[in-house]
């Protein structure tokens, strides 16, 4: 081409970069929106709409993020945004969780590093250690969160460590007490001897753990079945450690049990010839081989009725184990494992302490905080559970009372701190009670009332709450927001006095929980009560608790929030967590749930599947993706991900987003490129533009429905696979692949350029905002190039309302033939060009066969539009069969296409092969529409 038609070609050209590099766009774009305020703008602009109030539930303020946490936030983000610029004023507030045993865990870890004991440490250094430390990891999670682009109030952030929040939470556990729903109960609780506390249920992992296992004689005194007289009742336990606290033994009522006499027994083993022994029928085989029982026979059949109300000594009877053991009914009692028989410790299993407080059988204190059995134990005392199996072998071989003694592997319950085996263990905790005042069923019907996205989450919560015991609050610990109650030393009844309690709140309010620790307990009971008679709790609350409150302290203390919130979003694992906890604190104080939706979503993965760990080296931290390649790329990850089931991540995939994010700019930089200089006169109305461009405003119609149904459904990752299409199959590959000639080379009054610009200028507009949420680095770049303004943000736009008239079906489906059409003649002609029959689509002119459909389709159309749409210099249409080595595509029939070439002068500006090239006079290499537009532009230069 001569040099004086490239002047004359209107090439792209925009100051936006083709090259994004993030890592120096964004802490700019931060800088910027923190500089001109942009919260505040935000909020300013929002003012008075209906409230989106997305509540976020705290992160754990101990180390630095995580991908959950960048999944977590983004995904918050990206809905408050979509809500914002749906029209809502969707205001943000993040929060923390401060209290708890992973704190308090790690100054325990300082201390014994610094050969300190905690023990000598006042509880107030303690806790303000612990306060500290959150303090820390809250400044540098907030600045990894905003590097994320999460928008929020970060100067003023909730934290359940704030003295207002602490007041509220005592304010709340108060409510409780005054209605009597919290009690003291005495109860076999999961504790962990290490950790000296009481672990919730989400504290708790199992593993694989290796028990010593025993079979155990228990001799029988009496019984209603006069055969036992001389027997033992045989027994097997994984728990050798709760021997010394048996105090019961359980039969399944309708079990087949038996009495043998053995008659022949293996050398070297504890079985005895001659001895009679009880068991299920459906374990003897077992159970003689775990004890050398070679020979035997059945002296008696009875079923676990029979035999209930038979009394046993216990093993070591004469050693201060005088009491009589007792045979009870259970229903948990069965025949599959050991020997049909149960072991009854009241004080160690949840099972155990129900049947015997139901039986009226003691429930013995056994074992302290630290493991060790307490000094009144016979023969154990001061011991350590973990440390005793052989021990109490030991113990009933001398007794007579061992039959066997083995070893199993089974999933054992263990704190997910510490890592070390939990036990059941008699104490006296606090409780809130589910159905003293109805709280289940109150939370049985909010559950009913709330919106949960995906819907499976309903029935999930519904099942743990039907089911739950009562709710343990109480931690044996300090880090936390105290139990602020004060016990009657003689009756043991908790003080249920409001002045008292607002006495404590006011206190707490002015000087944080420590006060509850600190102060004379006159200062709280006052006049009214004589502080000589009670005795104050110095438990902590379950963090559970303080989390459950937050819709409390911050939903209806922010006059710019509001209670209930509209939306919970968390990991699904919380439907054990903040979402029942928050449910039931909720139910029992304001009885109904706090918030009106629960959305969940899954876990990240590496990208086998597998968890990810340091050991096998495919951690993925949202630090490193975000320095390597910006936050935007993490960002899309996360939108291009169905959250509703668990994400994978990997070096593979964040690579994978990478070219994604590079077509959504090559998109945006097309749009920008073209449109400069774009005024207001050009624009076109729809209904005088060609088909084409209107097809694409229809396109937008429907995205802009797309839009607006996620708002409310959550479901963005469909939308944004949606937009991506749109972007890279509608956009590049077909609407601006073919209007590229119109826009670099038509006369720039055309009707076609300035449609296309139009379009172009609603392009940029929706897409954008559509992007604003997902990118929101990236859509700000683009709308700047565009809005110079100071004060100028995408994100202060509402989504554009897309005119309706736009949407027209007969348009699509007309359009939807086209695309068909034109996707077998490319076809057809990309064969030519790697045949290097042609060089550009532009030498080629197609001879098409195709059906009555794409013929109507076309109905109307000149052969230079046509053309145009394949990129062509000429198309025909052929009547008649096509000939058979004509080029078809399987998936779209009735279309055959002939390759032919193009037959006349090449114009030397736009390069189509045209008959009109040199007709007009001075311009004898260009074709007409060319020399037309050459005389328009230097009409505009000069
Ligand atoms: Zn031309």
């Amino acid at each position: 081409m001569t040099a004086d038609y490239k002047s004359t070609i209107r090439l792209p050209h925009t100051e936006f970069p083709m090259k994004a590099n993030l890592r120096e766009l964004e802490p700019r774009m931060l800088e910027r929106w923190r500089t001109m305020n942009l919260f505040q703008l935000m909020r300013d602009d929002a003012k008075g709409r209906d409230k989106f109030i997305l509540h976020d539930g705290p992160p754990y303020a101990n180390g630095h993020l995580h991908i959950g946490h960048a999944l977590n936030k983004i995904l918050k983000d990206v809905i408050n945004r979509t809500q914002q610029m749906s029209g809502k004023d969707a205001n943000y507030v993040p929060g923390w969780d401060c209290h708890g045993l992973p704190i308090e865990w790690k100054i325990e870890e300082q201390y014994r590093d610094a050969g300190k004991n905690k023990d000598d440490v006042p509880i107030s250094d303690f806790r303000r250690e612990c306060r500290e430390f959150a303090n820390h990891w809250i400044n540098i999670q907030r600045e990894e969160f905003k590097r994320l682009g999460i928008e929020g109030d970060w100067d003023n952030p909730y934290t359940t460590m704030a003295y207002a929040a602490e007041a509220q939470i005592v304010r709340e556990i108060g409510k409780f007490l005054l209605s009597g729903s919290l009690y003291r109960g005495d109860k076999a609780v999961m504790w962990s001897p290490v950790e000296k506390t009481a672990l919730a249920e989400a504290e708790i992992e199992y593993h694989d753990h290796t028990s010593t296992t025993i079979h155990v004689r228990f001799p029988v005194i009496s019984s209603p079945r006069p055969s036992l007289d001389g027997a033992s009742l045989l027994i097997w336990t994984t728990t050798p450690w709760t021997i010394p606290a048996n105090r019961a033994m359980a039969c399944g009522a309708a079990i087949d049990y038996v009495l043998i006499e053995v008659t022949e027994a293996a050398e070297g083993g504890l079985a005895r010839t001659g001895e009679k022994l009880v068991m299920a029928k459906n374990l003897i085989a077992p159970v003689a081989k775990a004890g050398g029982i070679t020979g035997h026979q059945v002296l008696d059949h009875f079923c676990g009725a029979d035999i209930v109300g038979t009394v046993c000594a216990h093993p070591w009877r004469g050693q201060g184990y005088e009491f009589n053991v007792r045979v009870l009914q259970a229903d948990y009692a069965t025949d599959e494992e050991g020997t049909g028989l149960v072991h009854i410790a009241p004080g160690h299993g949840a099972e155990d302490w129900e049947l015997g407080m139901a039986n009226g059988i003691e429930v013995p204190q056994t074992v302290s905080e630290d493991g060790t059995y307490f000094a009144h134990v016979p023969m154990f005392a001061g011991k350590h559970v973990y440390k005793v199996a052989d021990e109490v072998a030991e113990a009933l071989t001398t007794a007579g009372a061992l039959l066997a003694k083995g070893k199993i592997v089974h999933r054992y319950p263990h704190s997910w701190r510490s890592k070390a085996p939990l036990i059941f263990r008699n104490t006296a905790q606090w409780f809130i009670s589910m159905d003293t005042n109805g709280l289940r069923d109150a939370a049985l019907a909010a559950i009913d009332e709330t919106k949960f996205v995906p819907e499976g989450g309903r029935n999930r919560l519904r099942g743990m709450i039907e089911s739950r015991p009562d709710w343990c609050v109480s931690r044996q610990r300090a880090w936390g927001v105290p139990i602020t109650v004060f016990v009657d030393k003689t009756t043991g009844e908790p003080l249920r006095d409001p002045a008292v309690l607002e006495r404590i709140v006011e206190a707490v309010a002015a000087e944080g929980a420590d006060a509850w620790f600190t102060s004379e307990p006159s200062r709280f009971l006052g006049d009214d009560h004589d502080d000589a008679r009670y005795e104050r709790v110095t438990d902590i609350l379950d963090v559970w608790f303080d989390s459950g409150s937050t819709h409390a302290f911050v939903l209806e203390d922010r006059p710019e929030l509001q209670w209930p919130a509209s939306l919970y979003l968390e990991g699904s694992d919380q439907h054990r967590g903040w979402f029942h906890s928050s449910l039931l604190e909720s139910c029992g104080t304001r009885g109904r749930a706090p918030y009106d939706a629960v959305l969940t979503h899954g876990f990240v993965m590496a990208q086998d599947g597998q968890k990810m760990s340091k050991s096998l080296g495919n951690v993925v931290a949202p630090q490193e993706v975000v320095e390597q390649f910006g936050a935007d790329i993490l960002r899309l990850w996360v939108v291009d991900s169905d959250y509703s089931e668990d994400l994978r991540i990997s070096p593979e995939i964040i690579k994978s987003q990478v070219d994604i994010y590079r077509r959504l700019r090559n998109t945006l930089r097309y749009i920008l490129g073209n449109l400069e200089g774009f005024d207001e006169n050009e624009r076109l109305e729809a209904a005088k533009m060609p088909e084409l461009d209107r097809w694409v405003l229809h396109r937008l119609a429907q995205l802009d429905e797309r839009m607006r149904q996620v708002a409310s459904s959550y479901q963005f990752h469909g939308l944004f696979v949606d937009l991506h299409n749109f972007c890279t199959n509608d956009l590049s590959a077909f609407y601006f692949d073919i209007r590229k000639d119109t826009l670099y080379c038509d006369p720039v009054h055309s009707r076609e350029r300035q449609a296309c610009r139009t379009v172009l200028d609603n392009l940029f507009s929706c897409l954008t905002a559509w992007l604003a949420p997902f990118i929101c680095f990236t859509a700000e770049e683009a709308w700047l190039v565009r809005n110079p303004g100071e004060h100028e943000s995408i994100h202060l736009r509402q989504f554009p309302q897309v005119p309706q008239s736009w949407k027209n079906a007969d348009l699509a489906a007309k359009w939807s033939h086209i695309r068909n059409l034109r996707r077998v003649v490319t076809g057809a002609l990309e064969l030519e060009r790697a045949a290097k029959r042609i060089g550009s689509s532009l030498q080629a002119h197609p001879i098409v066969h195709a059906d009555d459909t794409y013929r109507q389709a076309l109905n109307g159309f000149t052969e230079a539009e046509i053309s145009s749409l394949f990129i062509t210099s000429g198309v025909t249409f052929a009547d008649g069969p096509a000939p058979a080595d004509a080029f078809r595509v399987d998936d779209i029939p009735g279309i055959a296409v002939v390759p032919g070439q193009a037959v006349g002068e090449k114009c030397a500006r736009c390069w189509k092969v045209l008959a009109d090239v040199g007709t007009k006079p001075g311009h004898l290499d260009i074709c007409g529409r060319c020399a037309n537009a050459v005389g328009h532009a230097l009409v505009a230069a000069n």
